[in-house]
């Protein structure tokens, strides 16, 4: 349950009810379309002419739209109902420490258009050289077509209201306040989240059913470590907007050294950095965030690393091992401290699951508290479905659908 803040409220009006029951309609609709109002009504459990004005107001609001025609026994054949995604647009950003990720994508989360490229360190360089990309994408779209927005997710921590990256080591961002520089330059809304964070929202928004109402992880794995944590369908932020760094749990006090500037943290033993730096014998400690870039330039990948261990390199295949060992380990103390109903992992190490699966699993059984605990689900998203393309998109397509807050 969550309990009504007496000090902190807001009275429902008579419009309360009906907004609640809007939305709702239109989340039933987004999850059992095409349908008709009668079916709706049922689902609903509301009467025809009720759920007929909600649908009414939807289809003003141009949230959803009428279909086909469909077959009816006797009476009037029904209409089918949609949620409207074909010409609503959002612009999806990933920075990351190497490079920067952009996508053109419409509400239902189909890819337009993608573009890769060298992450670019300076703020106002980064914001001319975006709005630049942007406005290329958004040229050719067919008239009709809306882009009603831009979602960007960044390694670090960032108080999502402002839009202002608080700390992004990988970066160089401290207090930057990366959205209105963004909204200046594109004339469009921008929404900032962090990468883990915005990966759980993401998988809040499109896996529908299966996660309503569940607690669960979302574990990004990439040159560093996001984590994003919903506990009962609702995203956890924190007072300071830090909630789920749990890629700087210290693992070791005299560890390798992390991109935060601390000693020792899960994510400088089972990053994709960590990874390369064991099979190449590099110290991490000595590394600078350039230095590393310039390794990377060099285009050798953890996906690299990944083909050499499946092809019989002995080295790379210990290397991936041990990132996936400190993985479960990581795993292990999220478990005993949420023991959520499943933990989402995504990231180039998934594409060696079958390679690391036994290993991540007894390092789970090794230090999760019960045995029950050790066979928490662990679901895998692909790598090539940008999990962090989506949620930088479902800052922007999300909220439409997101229950109002009452009380
Ligand atoms: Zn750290």
């Amino acid at each position: 349950m969550r309990k009504i803040n007496t000090t902190n409220f807001s009275i429902a009006t008579r419009t309360t009810a009906r907004d609640i029951n809007r939305r709702i309609a239109l989340n039933v609709i987004r999850e059992r379309q095409p349908i008709s109002r009668a079916d709706l009504a049922r689902h609903m459990k509301m009467t025809r002419g009720v759920v007929s004005v909600l649908v009414q107001e939807l289809i003003v609001q141009e949230l959803i739209y009428e279909g086909a025609t469909g077959e009816a026994a006797r009476g009037r054949k029904p209409t089918f109902l949609h949620v409207r995604t074909k010409d609503r647009l959002a612009i999806a950003v990933d920075i990351r420490f190497t490079k920067t990720y952009l996508m053109l994508c419409d509400f239902s989360g189909r890819q337009l258009g993608i573009e890769i490229y060298d992450t670019v360190f300076s703020v106002p360089d980064f914001t001319k050289d975006l709005a630049r990309r942007v406005k290329k994408m958004l040229k050719g779209l067919g008239a009709g077509a809306v882009c009603e927005g831009i979602g960007v997710v960044v390694p670090g921590m960032v108080d999502q209201r402002t839009g202002r990256v608080l700390n992004a080591p990988a970066l160089g961002w401290r207090g930057v306040d990366i959205r209105s520089k963004i909204a200046a330059a594109t004339d469009l809304p921008v929404h900032v989240e962090n990468s883990g964070r915005a990966c759980a929202l993401a998988q809040l928004w499109l896996e529908k059913a299966e996660t309503a109402g569940q607690s669960f992880v979302y574990v990004s794995v990439s040159d560093g470590v996001g984590t994003g944590i919903v506990m009962n369908g609702e995203l956890i932020r924190g007072r300071d907007h830090i909630a789920g760094e749990f890629g700087h749990m210290p693992i070791d006090l005299d560890g390798p050294r992390c991109m935060c500037g601390a000693n020792g943290c899960w994510e400088a033993y089972t990053s994709n950095l960590a990874t390369l730096a064991r099979y190449f014998g590099w110290n991490l400690s000595q590394l600078s965030p350039k230095h590393m870039k310039e390794m990377e330039k060099n285009s050798f990948t953890v996906l690299d690393l990944i083909s050499r261990a499946r092809t019989g390199d002995a080295k790379a295949l210990s290397a991936i091992r041990a990132s996936g060992r400190f993985l479960g380990l990581g795993l292990a103390t999220i478990v005993n401290i949420i023991n959520p109903d499943a933990i989402y992992l995504a990231g180039e190490i998934t594409n060696a699951w079958d390679l690391i699966e036994e290993t991540v699993r007894s390092a789970m059984v090794e230090r999760a508290l019960t045995e029950a605990a050790s066979r928490t689900p662990l679901r895998i998203t692909p790598a090539q479905e940008y999990p962090r393309l989506r949620g930088a998109a479902a800052l922007i397509a999300a909220p439409t659908f997101a229950a109002p807050r009452v009380a």
